[in-house]
């Protein structure tokens, strides 16, 4: 397979870093983080917002810090927040210090908030939630005052108290900036900081019946960790300001910026942890690694590397504009790699017999096979070859079309790194008329797979010996959605209509060659002619194989590209 040329395109975070190392913005440092929210597992967008930040740290000897945004109690568990760890370190990351979580600054946050108070600058409001949107205003409109707008520092600062101490319930205050309710920016017109939650927290337990809103916390958290660039997604543009506002107020030693890129979406495919949830809990997928979802930890029982995953997220680059990138690109980018890695095997997925009839009964000759042809170095291995054999179902045709070259009646193939064959016979089943053996004859002279005299045959198959093959599940996965774009509102619809119901098809029976019986649980071999298999450490114990496809042979995104087809559809 040729490697298809796909530059990096530019990352404008980069240019802006190095103007701030020339000018000696932020002494000379580069600290970054990740932050995301302990609430799902990781998907194949955070990876690129991982392999941008911590590759940005990488490359400038900066740090890049992992932070669980752990502010909302109800919807977080421990259970996410260790699937993240592992998941960050497999793709090849090792985050600065020990983790952190905005939940150890607490404290600290409830004290800057006080801070607040005391400037004159944020008021416990008492209107319901209902209200306090009513009151915002719209786009057109200027918002209106609160009339708890005006209470005083004193007043603020007990209620403030009261709040933490559990004395009221679950909305009837909260703490909000004093800004500006006729601000251009409605996320200015006197934002939410604090909020009562009576919930118990994965961290801190009961400690806390008031827990900070994402835009009080997410800076504060930057300006404690020294973060020189906080990068985020472009939904968070107009958050920058209040980002600014915060930090301005507070005068902390260290001023992070903020920066926004576009978040990466993949055609057939949701990129949404609220999504990918609803497929989890609805039962619609086998869980959060269902080697159809586009998690990470999903992508890795897949039998996608690491090295890939980083690969493609480069390869996408980083941008200011929202776009879809092609989900054939990541199937390019893990095609490629597994060309350069995986064994060579063979195996057969949809079984039809065959008899060699002058092969003896009872003989068996090992035959030498090549594992790797792009890889020397992995050498080759013996494959045993006997009387009765596999060949695909789709290898054989009693009335073979035109265009057809493969085995039928009176035809000779060859059977690879073994020997010409040719069909004599065909045994079917007298109820239902079903193939269920081929008659063949095998050419002694073949052995190797080429003829001395010279002859040439048009079709070369895989195959396995009966007596030696190993049973195995194989489940070929397709993509998870019949549509590019399952996200676009339709009228009527949800996302989850569009689920492919063929995204995943169990065969069992398959029949593999017998060094695959040594596979190692999370290794991918190519199955000749068939695809990338990655052998399930999850389902099956010892000595009971099962395999998911990676990936197909065809590779799509090599014809687009050859086409001169841009790269984002
Ligand atoms: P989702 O939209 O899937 O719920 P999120 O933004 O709520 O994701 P977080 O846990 O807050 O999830 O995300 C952590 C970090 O990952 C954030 O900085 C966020 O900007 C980034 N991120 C999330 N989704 C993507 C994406 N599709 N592409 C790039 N970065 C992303
Ligand atoms: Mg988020």
């Amino acid at each position: 397979m040729a490697d298809v040329e796909i530059k990096a395109p530019s990352n404008f975070i980069k240019t802006i870093i190095e103007e701030d190392l020339a000018t000696g913005k932020h002494g000379g440092r580069v600290a970054t983080r990740f932050p995301p929210e302990p609430n799902g597992y990781l998907h194949i967008g955070h990876a690129k917002s991982i392999c941008l930040n911590f590759g940005l740290a990488r490359t400038y000897n900066g740090t890049c810090n992992l932070r669980f945004d752990d502010t909302n109690p109800t919807k977080e568990d421990v259970e996410y927040v260790d699937a993240i760890k592992e998941d960050v370190r497999w793709l090849g990351f090792q985050w600065h210090e020990e983790e952190h979580y905005a939940s150890d600054y607490f404290e600290q946050l409830y004290n800057l908030a006080v801070r607040l108070i005391k400037d004159g600058k944020a008021y416990v409001d008492s209107l319901n939630a209902d209200e306090i949107r009513d009151f915002r205003g719209t786009l057109t409109e200027p918002g209106k005052a609160s009339p708890f707008r005006n209470r005083s520092v004193e007043e603020n600062l007990d209620l403030f108290q009261r709040m933490r101490d559990g004395e009221f319930d679950d909305g009837q205050h909260v703490l909000r900036a004093k800004i500006d309710m006729a601000h251009p920016n409605i996320l200015l017109r006197d934002p939410t900081l604090y909020r009562i939650r009576k919930a118990s927290h994965h961290r801190t337990g009961d400690r806390w019946c008031i827990y900070p809103m994402y835009d009080f916390t997410h800076c504060i958290s930057d300006a404690i960790e020294c973060i020189t660039h906080s990068i985020c997604t472009l939904e968070f543009e107009n958050n920058r300001a209040l980002y600014d506002w915060v930090l301005d107020q507070l005068g902390l030693p260290c001023r992070p910026r903020q920066y926004e890129f576009a978040r990466l979406n993949l055609s057939y495919t949701v990129l949404s942890k609220r999504k990918l949830i609803q497929l989890v809990s609805e039962g619609l997928m086998d869980g959060w690694d269902d080697p159809r979802m586009p998690t990470i930890c999903g992508l890795r029982r897949r039998g996608y590397t690491p090295e890939s995953i980083r690969n493609f997220c480069e390869r996408i680059g980083v941008a200011k504009a929202n776009s879809v990138v092609d989900i054939a690109l990541l199937e390019h980018t893990i095609r490629e790699d597994l060309n350069r890695g995986a064994a060579r095997m063979m195996a057969v997925l949809r079984p039809l017999k065959v008899v060699i009839e002058n092969f003896p009964e009872g003989k068996v000759e090992e035959l030498e096979a090549v594992n790797n042809p792009e890889d020397p170095a992995a050498g080759t291995r013996m494959v045993p070859f006997s009387r009765t054999l596999y060949i695909e179902q789709e290898d054989f045709r009693e009335d073979p079309p035109k265009k057809y070259f493969r085995l039928a009646p009176g035809r000779e193939v060859r059977l690879r790194y073994a020997f010409f064959i040719t069909c004599t016979g065909v045994v079917k089943d007298p109820a239902t008329g079903e193939i269920v053996e081929l008659r063949c004859t095998y050419d002694p002279a073949t052995r190797g797979g080429d003829a001395p005299d010279g002859r040439k045959v048009k079709a070369t198959l895989h195959w396995v010996s009966a007596e030696h093959a190993v049973p195995a599940q194989v489940r070929l996965y397709d993509r998870l959605f019949v549509k590019p774009d399952p996200d676009a509102t339709v009228e009527g619809k949800s996302f989850k209509d569009f689920l492919n119901p063929n995204s995943i098809e169990i065969l069992d029976g398959c029949k593999l060659e017998p060094a695959l019986a040594q596979a190692v649980p999370g290794t991918v071999y190519q199955f000749e002619r068939l695809g990338y298999f990655c052998a399930d450490a999850k389902e099956c114990g010892e000595g009971c194989l099962v395999f998911n496809r990676t990936v197909t042979l065809k590779d799509s995104w090599a014809r687009i590209e050859q086409a001169g087809q841009p790269a984002k559809v």
